[in-house]
């Protein structure tokens, strides 16, 4: 089963995606981690896309539909992909569809994660996560053990992500209003879209996709 988990910056597709990949056995496929991994790379692609990213803009389509290609390429998935974070942008989703076609897939569901505005600011203002497994924090609501040590992996190096400060959100909330949300309409109209409440807990949440996925 292939998946879209699409909403705002902040709804929790990551931290769902990761609850996927453990109890499903898919892979997860990301894009803003993959932009976040060639900006650190130091090549031509990561020094441009760097600025960008702090600005809280999108990529362009160009780039990111080239990532996805790589990777649906070289990362085989029998128990399906996770898309979290692609596509972005109409262009974006029709490439996808191509993609997938070429490989004789599809996509089976797109999980739209619910969010209100005044949350995503909070949840991502306050949010941290671990620098080796990237297990994610929040200031209020799951804060970094008293140790000083991921409660996941052990490690003690924590990192906020450049972009979550409030002006790249307001930002990153505009492009996503502007440019991601007509994704919602586009994939209702394909009939695969499922919505769900993202505001409840992680495991409340984890629940609700469940049940969109059996
Ligand atoms: P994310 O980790 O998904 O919040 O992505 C972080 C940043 O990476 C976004 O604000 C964009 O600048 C860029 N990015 C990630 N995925 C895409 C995409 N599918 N299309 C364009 N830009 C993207």
């Amino acid at each position: 089963m292939n998946i879209i988990l699409l909403g705002p910056p902040g709804a929790g597709k990551g931290t769902q995606a990761r609850k996927l990949v453990e109890d499903r056995n898919m892979v997860q496929l990301s894009t803003g981690d993959m932009l976040r991994a060639a900006r650190t790379s130091g090549t031509e692609m990561g020094k441009r896309v760097a600025e960008v990213m702090d600005r809280g803009d999108l990529v362009t389509d160009d780039i990111v539909i080239g990532l996805i290609r790589e990777q649906l390429e070289s990362d085989k998935a029998p128990g399906g992909y996770i898309f979290d974070g692609f596509p972005r942008t109409l262009a974006q989703a029709d490439a996808l569809g191509r993609l997938l076609d070429e490989m004789g897939e599809s996509i089976d569901r797109v999980i739209e994660m619910q969010v209100d505005d005044d949350a995503l600011v909070a949840r991502i203002t306050a949010r941290s996560t671990c620098a080796n497994c990237g297990e994610v924090y929040n200031d209020i609501t799951k804060p970094i053990p008293s140790d000083g040590k991921c409660s996941k992996c052990g490690a003690s190096d924590f990192q906020r992500r450049a972009d979550d400060n409030e002006e790249s959100l307001r930002t990153r909330l505009l492009a996503y209003y502007k440019q991601t949300s007509p994704l919602i309409g586009y994939y209702y109209a394909k009939g695969n879209l499922v919505s769900v409440d993202g505001l409840g807990s992680m495991e409340d949440v984890a629940a609700s996709i469940a049940k969109a996925l059996d």
